[in-house]
């Protein structure tokens, strides 16, 4: 049996990760009704109660957890006993290891049936647009088969309307059906002259909008495209095709706005359905689009208010100034251990299966057709830098080749000469890329996060119609990146796909389409280890929380209770895996009802 490694509340990370506006996690404090608060500092202190204090003996432990342990930690793969003190683990190892850590207080929980395993870490998600979008009808292919059936929902749901209100939906995915058709403002207007019409695409790069949503918008044929964001126009009409952020904010901007309450349920909801699926971490990947800088204040009050299911870090949306993130006191590392700021968002190119991920060569078939970056190399330079300047690890969305091409070089061009600290600067989904990308990845200390559901849910799409097989059976090269030394991680960019680590995991390992159980690039499959670490700890590398990841001692106590154990079941049946309960700091999170 292996030996127990005992340790008195040493933390352990790395300086990049230490808390910068304290430690305590925020159980007490209520919902404040206006959220329009100008400092976050204030949200932070005001939401921060001390636990219940007591002794802290330093022979005993707060909390013992007894039952089959995955560590996730290779030089220790498996335990009987784990200790918690102060949210930290302070012992693990067999029962007799443990044996005298109890005290009088200790409480002792076990696993039962269940395997206790590290908290699943999702670096790369979307609270707040899929928080806007919750209600919104359902567009998904899966729920409407055909085009017709779209148009049906859309069609239905305007039927209802009460006068004044907006009709909205999500998920629509034109790659999915015949002749990839868009949802024009000739199709929305026929059944819907006065309601405003909305459907966001699966990718979140467009918006369909009929002419009602343009008027309320105050857009017409003749207002310019707003920078990077781009209305549709044939012949210079308006088509209702709304590309990219700055383009969709300018439509949601005249949409009756959510209630605060409505918004705090909505990202409750979507913390949820991620610790049933054993998330105890995540990284909202664009913070500020919808409610500008107050979201981390909210999202300070909501966890104020009771505690958030998973832990969050934010990216700081690059369309906002950094000096007015700084005004409102959101700096690099500002929050505590629930919330914290770490990240800087800068959008480079659209989304592959929406065409718009900028290539080096043409879309199947489409002679002249690469897609387009957002920016221009220096107003990248410009963002990049911004971001690298104020300490932020900077995260740059690149789907296509020739974005990942320009984006080096931006990279490139602001890290020469610079001081080299651990930011962990990363490229995001980074989806059709090659051997030389990755050398220069590591050259500059980047790193990749790969939205590996586009292998499972689009890969016979993109193969049949939109990329060829030669550029699909490359895709994600997550074995690539391994191999020049990289460490990476795996994401759902939700609400893109579903959050779920352990599928996204399996998808890394076995590489299989959805429809059909084609295998695209086997030869870039890896391991099971490799594949789990991508969603464990290298994921929390990735995010700045070196105490995440593994059941170790001095890391957090944040874990799941598993049907199995991933680290000793085939891949193929991790998507299956479900959760009985999570926690953070030993702390229940979510427990099933
Ligand atoms: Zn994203």
């Amino acid at each position: 049996m292996s030996t127990p490694v005992l340790d008195h509340d040493h933390t352990g990370h790395a300086d990049c990760c230490a808390a910068r506006a304290g430690t305590t996690s925020a159980f007490a404090g209520s919902l404040a009704t206006d959220v329009r608060t100008p400092d976050a500092r204030d949200l932070v202190a005001a939401s921060r109660s001390e636990p219940a204090g007591r002794p802290i003996r330093a022979a005993t432990v707060d909390l013992l957890v007894l039952g089959s342990i995955a560590t996730g930690n290779p030089a220790q793969p498996t335990a009987e006993a784990m200790g918690i003190r102060n949210g930290k683990i302070v012992a693990i190892g067999s029962r007799t290891d443990l044996d005298g850590l109890t005290g009088e207080q200790t409480q002792v929980v076990d696993g039962g049936d269940g395997v206790v395993i590290p908290g699943l870490i999702e670096p790369h998600m979307h609270l707040w647009s899929t928080g806007l979008f919750l209600g919104w009808e359902d567009c998904s292919h899966d729920a409407n088969p055909t085009f017709d059936d779209v148009v049906a929902t859309m069609k239905a749901a305007v039927v209802k309307a009460k006068p004044g209100e907006w009709v909205c939906g999500q998920l629509f995915d034109p790659s999915r059906y015949p002749g990839e058709p868009d949802l024009t403002v000739d199709i929305l207007d026929q059944f819907s002259a006065d309601v405003p019409v909305a459907v966001a695409n699966a990718s979140m790069h467009f918006l369909y909008v009929n002419s009602a949503a343009f008027k309320a918008a105050g857009i017409t044929a003749e207002t310019p495209d707003p920078p990077s964001g781009t209305f549709y126009r044939v012949d210079g009409r308006l088509t209702g095709v709304v590309g990219e952020a700055n383009g969709i904010l300018a439509i949601a901007r005249a949409m009756p706005q959510k209630p605060p309450e409505d918004f705090a349920n909505a990202l409750r909801e979507i913390m949820t359905t991620a610790a049933e699926r054993g998330v105890t971490s995540m990284r909202e990947a664009s913070t500020g689009n919808i409610m500008g800088v107050n979201e981390v204040g909210f999202l300070h009050q909501v966890n104020g208010a009771a505690m958030l299911p998973t832990r969050i870090t934010t990216a700081q949306s690059s369309l906002i100034p950094n000096a007015t993130w700084a005004k409102a006191g959101i700096t690099p590392g500002f929050g505590d251990d629930m919330v914290r700021a770490v990240g800087w968002k800068v959008i480079g190119d659209g989304s592959t299966q929406g065409r718009s991920a900028y290539l080096r060569e043409a879309y199947l078939g489409r002679m002249g057709e690469y897609g387009a970056m957002n920016f221009s190399l220096d107003e990248f330079k410009a963002s990049i830098g911004e971001g690298h300047a104020a300490g932020w690890q900077v995260m740059v969305h690149a789907n296509g080749d020739a974005a990942i091409d320009l984006i080096l070089t931006a990279y490139e061009g602001v890290l020469a000469g610079a001081t080299p600290h651990d930011q962990r600067h990363r490229i995001e989904h980074s989806t059709i890329s090659h051997p030389e990308q990755y050398r220069r990845m590591a050259a500059s200390g980047i790193s990749p996060s790969f939205l590996i559901a586009h292998v499972y849910w689009w890969g016979r799409v993109l193969r049949d119609n939109i990329l060829g097989p030669m550029r699909v059976n490359g895709l994600h090269p997550v074995k690539t990146a391994l191999s020049f030394g990289l460490r990476q991680s795996l994401h759902s960019d939700y609400n893109v796909s579903p959050i779920h680590p352990l599928r996204s995991a399996s998808i890394a390992a076995l590489r299989t389409t959805q429809d059909g159980g084609d295998v695209l690039g086997p030869d870039l499959r890896v391991s099971a280890e490799q594949a789990l670490r991508a969603v464990t700890t290298d994921a929390a590398w990735q995010t700045h929380q070196d105490d995440c990841g593994s059941l170790e001692v001095g890391k957090r106590a944040d874990y799941g209770i598993a049907s199995a154990n991933p680290w000793t079941t085939e891949p193929e049946a991790w998507p299956d895996i479900t959760f009985s309960e999570t926690r953070l700091g030993g702390v229940v999170a979510w427990q099933k009802g």
